[in-house]
């Protein structure tokens, strides 16, 4: 087939580009101004529209098995797709069982089955409780299967625990020797542990009800800073392997980048900051949490430069019930954001200035592919690659609505937002799997959704 007329977004160019991209088998097999059709060839219009490599979402929970009263694959690569995500990589840890070896990598494949819409690989984990077990031959086993390897500093979950300081070295070096990244969920424990009981107390003493000041303060900034900092000198000689996720602080950023790790911030980051919890309260609840007024402004500033390598969403949804338990202490923490995550950043970073246009290809598409072994055939729109598309209508407008995001996950800080230009259309391997055309139409997003489930397919690290 044919995609006429875009404005293609290539690497490397600081403007778009009017171009013919010819698709055939799922890849990009020409571009050129002016493509002459063959008999019988498909061909959509994209006049007026502008043509970026699909959006990677390298860091979601999707929770399945175990914990799909949150959120499925089904669902939660319908809300990737909508938001112009082609591709999702999942984490280990927020299904049952966790995938800390290959039996838990297989119960997940076949918990998906053909559900999904958009492509995926998977993250293994290391937990707190079979960190042995992981040394001793987990992590080799699930290597070629998995993009890289996740634990973390402070978890909140019993069935997937922190590890500590000095399992952690060994971790970093078995996955160095393995050739994958080790991603850390960077709070220091030495930090939050006592300044949750801390904040708990306090709340106790001046016999009032929990604030999200509490929350917020039971998890500062020095938490992550000091996680990034250990996790360097645990990991001296190899840094090149640390990836830290979900990074809130510019400092942590620096932190992390200066020894040589890679760091990824989410829109929520660059969105919100602690004051926002008076408005939005639950909504607007992770952990991390985010942070204090100015630190957006920096993060913006470390995308554009290249010190943050790429965006993630965290997508980490939860039912209704779970955000509205009557206490900042046990409100779920997480939101849903692969559907927002590239939209805000075309609004907010390109259209507004933030980024070039190379930083934002960088940011939502490149940038992961090229972290997770995935570079081969995503993340760049050229001859060769997959032909993993989103279309947007730069003259389009999207109001934010959780209702309609299309995850499980209804509750959104980004509520109400206003965000330009809209996705028109995302194409995964040549073939479209969400219309938003369609959509507008019915005015029913879930009509948009034109793939047949299980069109999104595994993928691994080298993928070409
Ligand atoms: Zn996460």
């Amino acid at each position: 087939m044919i995609i006429r007329n875009g404005s293609c977004a290539f690497p490397g160019e600081d403007r778009l580009l009017r171009r013919d991209l010819r698709i055939s088998d799922g890849r990009i097999v020409a571009i050129a101004e002016s493509l002459g059709g063959q008999p019988g060839e498909d061909e959509f219009d994209a006049t007026g529209l502008e043509i970026f490599p699909g959006a990677i979402d390298p860091h979601v929970h999707f929770d399945e098995p175990g914990f799909t009263h949150r959120e499925d694959f089904r669902h939660g690569s319908m809300a990737a797709a909508r938001g112009g995500v082609t591709a999702v990589i999942d984490m280990p840890c927020t299904s049952l069982p966790p995938v800390v070896n290959a039996e838990g990598f297989r119960e997940k494949l076949e918990a998906i089955g053909e559900t999904a819409v958009v492509d995926f690989a998977l993250f293994g984990g290391v937990s707190g409780h079979r960190v042995e077990q992981a040394l001793a031959g987990d992590m080799a086993e699930l290597a070629p299967d998995v993009v890289g390897f996740k634990c973390y500093f402070v978890s909140g979950m019993d069935t997937f625990t922190a590890v500590d300081h000095y399992s952690f070295g060994k971790i970093a070096r078995a996955a160095h020797g393995l050739g994958r990244p080790l991603l850390l969920h960077a709070e220091d424990p030495s930090v939050v542990l006592p300044a949750t009981r801390f904040m708990h107390e306090l709340a106790q003493r001046e016999d009032r009800e929990p604030t999200w000041d509490d929350y917020v303060d039971s998890r500062p900034e020095s938490a992550e800073l000091a996680a990034v900092a250990a996790a360097r000198a645990l990991a001296r000689g190899i840094e090149p392997t640390l990836h830290v996720v979900h990074v809130g602080s510019a400092e942590a950023a620096l932190e992390a980048v200066q020894g040589g790790a890679s760091a990824e911030t989410c829109p929520h980051y660059l969105a919100f900051s602690r004051e926002d919890f008076s408005t939005r309260g639950a909504a607007l609840k992770t952990a991390p949490p985010v942070k204090s007024r100015g630190q957006a402004d920096r993060l913006w500033k470390l995308l554009a430069d290249g010190t943050i390598s790429f965006l993630a969403s965290d997508h980490a949804p939860s039912t209704v019930a779970e955000k509205n338990t009557g206490s900042p202490w046990n409100d779920y923490g997480g939101i849903p954001g692969t559907g927002t995550m590239f939209p805000y950043a075309y609004s907010e970073g390109w259209r507004a200035g933030r980024l070039s246009l190379d930083a934002f290809l960088r940011c939502v598409s490149g940038g992961a592919a090229a972290r997770y072994g995935l570079s081969g055939g995503k993340g760049t729109l050229a001859v060769g690659m997959d032909a993993d598309l989103a279309l947007v209508d730069p003259a389009g407008e999207w109001l934010v609505r959780g209702a309609e995001l299309l995850s499980k996950g209804t509750i959104t800080p980004f509520e109400g937002m206003r965000l330009a230009g809209s996705v028109r259309a995302t194409f995964v391997r040549g073939t479209m799997v969400w219309d938003g055309e369609r959509a507008a139409r019915t005015g029913r997003a879930a009509d948009g959704i034109v793939a047949a489930a299980g069109h999104g397919k595994l993928l691994r690290w080298g993928y070409r």
